[in-house]
């Protein structure tokens, strides 16, 4: 009989041939060590979690100090690929940057896509864990298996498009670029990290914890080949999806989607809300592909999606004729060329030029939705060049577009109650509609001048300075642009995810769009949005972007089955995600964060004044929550995970 070999030799064979392994670059910048983690596939930690968040947040619950100053040099910095990330998959372009949460106080994190995720993972360190904080302003070159700490003085005070294009000059046009803008090196929490000129990792105040760091940027460039089990059957299986993808709708199907905006009204007069699952899935890629997430304004707007006027207002103060202005082909008639993450064959994206006759933006970022939203209609802003600007500021000085919006709502709002003076803001008076000031204003906070030093902060500080109700944030995170009243499920990742205040945990859109409850008939409805969460973890840890997910069927496990040469079951990646969100909310229990102690504002769940969103009654808050922390076996007031279920999951040792 053949002797099986012993784990610790495989797993030895593994690494010396460097294939299927996975590896991490622990970076300490106080002292300059370099250190890194390596493991194969057959490692137990791989197979928990398929590489990715959880290698990473297990890293951090054993080794870091959670209790720390998240501005101190004892937080740590990660930036995380994921299984899937510089394969030939499709839409495998996403990255996850996570930290202790200088905003919120709790778990941070923020995703973005471009190419700058898969070409860290090309380097030979699927992700990067950055410590302590360089004397002088640096950056981090990963190359082809060497991690090296430089000075980057002459980068002070750089935006993140002249950031990029002067390390490229010094690195070469083929590596990525991850930078922080002048947001970043004044640490203001509203602040990201930047790649491709102008996609931001957003949200939880990532890029000040990196300016906290004197880290200016990252740089990565490399050739490493991706482990793949099954090559052939990877490549058959990326030719089909892409075919269909690439397929188009049918002529008849064209009219419908030209004419989508105009059907708006008639949505909200039926009290239509999952017209996304109701749509063929051939429809929703070309309306991506065509326009991107931009495509979405004006319906979300006139159906109750879209917060309009700091969530106070409905499409009665930004109707039809408004909306359609920051909509569809009045944004994108300024598209020089597609935009695509790495590997994906929907590109929603768009490079723009944008001229009037006050400025002309030679090339910049296609605003997104929540950009159009946050900085348009939630401000009843219809000017679609100045929403152009500001998006384009936001990104070259990594600025976070939906607290960007979300504040300059607030400081509007808090000068109309006369909460502050125009004196106050040195002179400057922003308005509902006239975006004239908005820039000035964000100018403050970045630089942290005047009140912008305040603002800079988010809404608690200014709060506790000018006591008000006007913003709408959860833990002083803005709320993004979908109204929970119209989706009410939302609430569950506004409040109870890791890092609240953010819709990409949880779209409930996309439980019928990804066919997925149904592949659990027999589970209550709790337990099948709570696998839903977790499986949107694993997609998440993967490296995909959550839009594969609206193609319909996307086949995630057959993909994962490809590369590892495992034979997952689709509970085996729900059951991954469910371990990679107890530990992120473990971290959060040793902060010493409950979420049941965060509360939405109250405007986000009470009547509209008018328009269609009905109030969430505080039985149906409670309902939601308790399902999902019952479903999750989370107990219903510490929300300390069950031990027998962590047992379960194998990762008891962090209760
Ligand atoms: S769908 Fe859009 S955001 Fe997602 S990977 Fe493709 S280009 Fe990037």
């Amino acid at each position: 009989m053949r002797k099986r070999i012993p784990q610790h030799i495989l797993e030895l064979i593994l690494i010396m041939t460097g294939l299927n392994t996975m590896k991490i670059g622990i970076i300490d910048l106080s002292t300059g060590k370099i250190g890194f983690e390596e493991f194969s596939f057959e490692n137990i930690k791989f197979k928990n979690y398929l590489g990715g968040e959880g290698v990473v947040i297990d890293y951090l619950l054993r080794n870091m100090p959670i209790e720390c100053d998240p501005l101190s040099p004892d937080n740590h910095l990660c930036f995380i690929t994921g299984l899937l990330s510089a394969t030939k998959v499709p839409f495998s372009g996403r990255f996850t940057v996570v930290c202790k949460s200088p905003l919120t106080g709790g778990w941070g994190e923020a995703n973005s896509g471009g190419r700058f995720g898969p070409e860290l993972r090309k380097t030979g360190f699927d992700s990067l864990i950055i410590k302590g904080k360089s004397k002088q302003l640096s950056i981090i070159v990963v190359m082809d298996n060497k991690i090296e700490i430089k000075s980057a003085e002459d980068l002070k005070g750089k935006d993140c498009v002249e950031t990029e294009e002067a390390l490229k000059d010094t690195y070469g046009k083929k590596c990525q670029i991850a930078s922080i803008g002048l947001a970043g090196e004044n640490m203001v929490l509203i602040s990201g990290i930047v790649t491709d000129k102008g996609r931001i990792a957003a949200r939880s105040g990532v890029g000040a914890v990196m300016g906290s760091k004197n880290l200016k940027a990252i740089v990565a460039k490399g050739n490493k080949p991706i482990y793949v089990a099954d090559p052939s059957g990877l490549n058959e299986l990326r030719k089909l999806v892409n075919k269909r993808i690439n397929k188009g709708i049918s002529p008849l199907l064209k009219p419908g989607l030209k004419a989508s905006t105009a059907f708006a009204p008639w949505i909200r007069r039926f009290g239509i809300k999952n017209y996304g699952s109701m749509s063929p899935s051939n429809m929703i890629i070309e309306g991506y592909r065509r326009w991107g997430t931009c495509a979405g304004p004006a319906i979300a707007v006139e159906t109750g999606d879209a917060p309009i006027k700091n969530w106070k207002g409905s499409y009665l103060d930004f109707p039809l004729k408004k909306s359609t202005k920051i909509t569809g082909d009045n944004v994108t008639k300024y598209q020089i060329k597609n935009y695509g993450c790495h590997s994906c064959p929907m590109a929603c994206g768009g490079i723009m030029r944008y001229s009037n006759e006050n400025f002309t933006l030679e090339e910049t970022h296609k605003p997104e939705y929540e950009t159009l939203i946050m900085l348009g209609a939630n401000l009843l802003n219809d000017d679609l060049g100045s929403i152009y600007q500001l998006n384009d500021y936001c990104n070259r000085q990594g600025l976070d577009t939906i607290a960007s919006g979300g504040v300059l709502a607030f400081i509007i709002e808090m000068l109309e109650k006369k909460e502050i003076a125009q004196e106050q803001l040195g002179g400057l008076n922003p308005v509902w509609g006239d975006p004239t000031d908005y820039l000035a204003i964000l100018k403050l906070i970045t630089k942290r001048k005047g009140l912008g030093e305040v603002f800079a902060d988010g809404f608690i500080r200014a709060t506790e300075k000018f006591p008000t109700t006007s913003g709408v944030h959860i833990q002083n995170q803005a709320l993004p642009a979908h109204d929970p009243r119209f989706s009410n499920s939302l609430l569950l990742s506004y409040r109870l995810d890791p890092a609240p205040g953010r819709h990409t945990p949880f779209m409930e859109l996309m439980i019928d769009l990804a066919k997925f409850s149904q592949m659990f008939p027999e589970l209550p409805k709790n337990k099948r949005i709570s696998n839903f969460y977790c499986y949107h973890k694993t997609v998440s840890t993967l490296g995909l972007c959550q839009f594969s997910l609206l193609t319909g069927n996307f086949p995630v496990l057959e993909f994962v089955n490809l590369i590892t040469g495992f034979n997952l079951s689709i509970e085996d990646l729900i059951m991954i995600g469910e371990r990679i969100l107890n530990l992120k909310h473990i971290f959060n229990l040793r902060a010493g964060i409950n979420p049941l102690d965060y509360k939405l504002p109250s405007r986000a769940l009470e009547k509209a004044n008018h328009g269609p969103n009905k109030a969430i009654s505080s039985k149906v808050e409670r309902e939601l929550i308790m399902g999902f922390l019952e479903s999750l076996n989370w107990d219903t007031k510490t929300t300390k995970p069950n031990i027998d279920r962590l047992k379960a999951l194998g990762i008891e040792e962090f209760s």
